[in-house]
């Protein structure tokens, strides 16, 4: 069955200081749908000029009516946010669907939906923490209060548009500050319809503006270097996040830093087999592979390798690539040509290093035009192959059984990243065990992406800088001031 796209695509402006800016002949750029490889609109290009009158406004309403707002007031905000999207939730999905190619279930199901939870949680958050305050005997009260940071650069990718934009507007504004966001250029049209709820919800003029363009000598670069962005939240390549730190070295922006992962899953063979192909299902494939948690290193104790391959084979042969408005699509198309060839490159080099694909590894016969692979396991490579070294972000695994705990941390922990890791066992002990030496910022126990948004989240080794969730995005999105009264 196939659900019409209703929504039409948007051409995308820059918004700056409660306003779209027209288009301009000659600094446009083309949105192509990654399911179709057709051109379905244009997007403002922006650079050192837009940014520039972008951030003035931004430091501006940091002084406007913006800073009388009370927390209980910015709560409200929040909330009615959160309130919007879900009212837009459908036009919303339809469009995330037609800029990444994911298919709309999904979207509808995950990307929109915690976009605006996104909102509501902190909404509640914001005015339900205190900050710190001690008694120091009978001689001196301590405590801090939380300021906004100032103005906030914020730089997406392209895998989850809305969502992961949320996940850092929402404290951002939630402290107080203003913000210049520049959304990935492959993704430009959530971004957009958001800025029409914030005017909607009532932020004032200035505390949220949206330049769109590309990374160096355009938007993402004239934001790294603006010496008066104060904070920079960037999510995306580890080598992007090292480009942007030197370009905002000189004025000293604090940085927080959500980058990119090879994970481990680990399987031992006491797992619930049935529970473990069901999850590895989601962490292999979800969004086409193109999730920075996303299980790309399965490790199966030797004694279960068959038996989880066998039954993980069948499975992944069942799930149906597809167009992204086909209501039985599990998979849809990738987000670019240019990253359609880089994954499909380490296929190549999967071959050449000795791998053997079980199943997967070409386009499906009936999908001539968009981005579109099928569902891809490898076996047979070692830890040095660059398929299970390096990040692919697509939906390629490589499966390698293991004999021992201790080998398969060491496996497991043989990476620059360090991002996240799903272990799989019924021995509890065993699982926090291994779950104390894997060096990843998130570990999980029978499960995948289970999330409580209170929780640190982040990355260590190159897959980030800082934690955010909870108290940590307060953190980061406010300058705490101690306060010490001498009794
Ligand atoms: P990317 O680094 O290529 O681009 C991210 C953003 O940075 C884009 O908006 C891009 O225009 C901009 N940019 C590129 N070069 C820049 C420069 N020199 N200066 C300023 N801005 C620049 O990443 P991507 O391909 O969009 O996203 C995929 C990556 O993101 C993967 O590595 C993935 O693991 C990671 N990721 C991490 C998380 C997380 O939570 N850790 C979440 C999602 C994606």
């Amino acid at each position: 069955m196939i659900t019409t796209t209703k929504v039409q695509a948007i051409d995308c402006r820059h918004f700056i200081n409660g306003k779209f800016v027209e288009l301009k002949k000659g600094k446009s750029f083309e949105n192509i749908n990654p399911a179709t490889e057709e051109v379905i609109g244009l997007v403002a290009e922006g650079g050192k000029e837009e940014v520039d009158i972008a951030v003035t406004a931004a430091r501006k309403a940091l002084d406007g009516p913006w800073k009388t707002f009370t927390l209980e007031e910015r709560s409200k905000i929040l909330r009615r946010i959160g309130d919007l999207i879900l009212e837009r939730q459908d036009e919303l999905a339809r469009l995330e669907a037609l800029d990444t190619g994911k298919p709309v279930s999904l979207a509808n199901s995950v990307d929109i939906p915690r976009a605006a939870y996104n909102f509501h949680f902190f909404a509640d958050y914001i005015i339900s923490v205190g900050t710190d305050a001690y008694q120091q005997n009978e001689e001196a009260l301590h405590y801090a209060i939380r300021r906004p940071v100032g103005v906030v650069g914020i730089i997406k990718p392209w895998n989850l548009p809305l969502l992961l934009l949320t996940w850092k507007l929402a404290p951002c504004l939630g402290m107080g500050n203003t913000a210049v966001i520049k959304p990935a250029e492959w993704t430009p049209m959530t971004a957009t319809v958001l800025m029409e709820i914030m005017k909607e919800a009532g932020v004032p003029d200035g505390v949220v503006n949206l330049v769109h363009g590309f990374g160096p000598g355009s938007a993402g670069g004239a934001i790294s270097e603006h010496p008066d962005i104060d904070a920079i939240s960037f999510i995306g390549e580890p080598r992007t996040g090292a480009a942007i730190m030197k370009a905002g070295a000189d004025s000293l922006k604090k940085l927080s830093y959500e980058l990119g992962g090879k994970n481990p899953n680990i399987i031992f063979a006491d797992a619930d087999m049935d529970d473990v192909i069901e999850t590895t299902m989601k962490s292999s494939f979800i969004n086409q592979g193109q999730v920075c948690m996303c299980g790309s290193r399965i490790y199966v104790e030797r004694p279960a390798y068959e038996e989880f391959l066998e039954k993980f084979v069948a499975k992944v042969k069942e799930l149906k690539v597809g167009q992204p408005f086909e209501a039985d699509t599990n998979v849809g198309a990738l987000i670019s040509k240019e990253h359609y060839d880089k994954v499909t490159s380490y296929l190549d080099i999967a071959r050449e290093e000795g791998g053997v694909i079980l199943t997967g590894g070409k386009r499906p016969e009936e999908l001539d035009k968009g981005y579109f692979l099928e569902p891809t396991i490898i076996t047979g490579l070692d830890k040095n192959s660059r398929c299970v070294r390096e990040e692919i972000f697509g939906p390629v695994v490589t499966v390698i059984p293991f004999d021992t705990e201790e080998e398969v941390i060491e496996q497991a922990n043989d990476t620059h990243y360090g991002l996240s890791a799903s272990i799989w066992t019924t021995n509890l002990k065993r699982g926090h065990r291994v779950a104390h030496q894997i060096e990843a910022g998130m570990v999980w126990v029978n499960t995948w992406f289970l999330r409580d948004l209170r929780t640190p989240f982040g990355g260590m080794k190159h897959s980030g800088v800082g934690r955010t969730g909870g108290m940590h995005s307060l953190d980061f999105y406010s300058e705490l001031s101690n306060i010490t009264i001498k009794l």
